[in-house]
């Protein structure tokens, strides 16, 4: 998994902490046992209640792209199985995480401590709204598509926070990184992708 699919010439994942977690965290435990055989393979798997857990590129790749430290304090939309945000936790100080969905929160929240994680915070609610008690965020980082950007989440960025996110709607996306400096938001478009979209409590 590592060497084909993310150290290839193409793919070109190069921080070696991101490299080292992916080494480190079991991919298998996260997905349902019916897909263990093809946990490491090159592509997204279902996990339950209609959700993916991301191709590993793509989980790679967008932890690189938040330009991760081990001091960092991150916020993660869509804990999903949970192992996004065990990579997360391999490599920065804090990992606050919000599911929306109570049975996979519940799941993955059980599977990360059963494996030792101490710096991951849970929450079960609409990740739209962000986590404003724990804000500012040196990077967020969402596994779900909106098809705006909610601004709770631009608001709750430290200055040089990066925020990582997949807009659009379901036959269009592209994967956004947004860094805030000054005061300003600079918008880069980073790739195609397609996730399952963002549910909003609101509308
Ligand atoms: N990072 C996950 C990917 C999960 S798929 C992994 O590695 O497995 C995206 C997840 O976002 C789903 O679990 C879905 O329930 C959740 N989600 C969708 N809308 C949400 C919202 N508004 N707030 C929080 N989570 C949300």
């Amino acid at each position: 998994m590592i060497q084909e699919q993310l150290l290839s010439e193409n793919r070109g994942i190069s921080y070696p902490d991101v490299i080292a977690a992916m080494r480190h965290v079991p991919r298998d435990v996260f997905v349902p046992e019916i897909y263990r055989a093809a946990a490491f393979t090159d592509r997204p798997l279902p996990i339950s209640h209609g959700q993916t857990i991301s191709q590993p590129f793509i989980v790679a790749y967008m932890t690189e792209a938040i330009n991760p430290k081990s001091t960092d304090r991150v916020l993660e939309i869509g804990t999903g199985s949970g192992y996004q945000t065990a990579i997360l936790a391999e490599i920065v100080k804090e990992v606050f995480t919000i599911e929306m969905v109570p049975a996979l929160a519940k799941q993955a929240s059980t599977l990360l401590n059963k494996l030792g994680f101490t710096n991951i915070h849970y929450r079960q609610g609409d990740g739209s709204l962000g986590w404003p008690e724990a804000a500012p965020f040196d990077a967020i980082l969402v596994t779900c598509a909106p098809t705006n950007i909610p601004t709770p989440l631009l608001e709750q960025l430290d200055q040089h926070g990066k925020l990582v996110i997949p807009t659009g709607t379901d036959n269009s996306q592209q994967l956004k990184r947004i860094t805030h400096t000054d005061d300003v938001f600079h918008h880069e478009t980073l790739l195609p992708v397609r996730f399952v979209p963002m549910k909003n409590l609101r509308r």
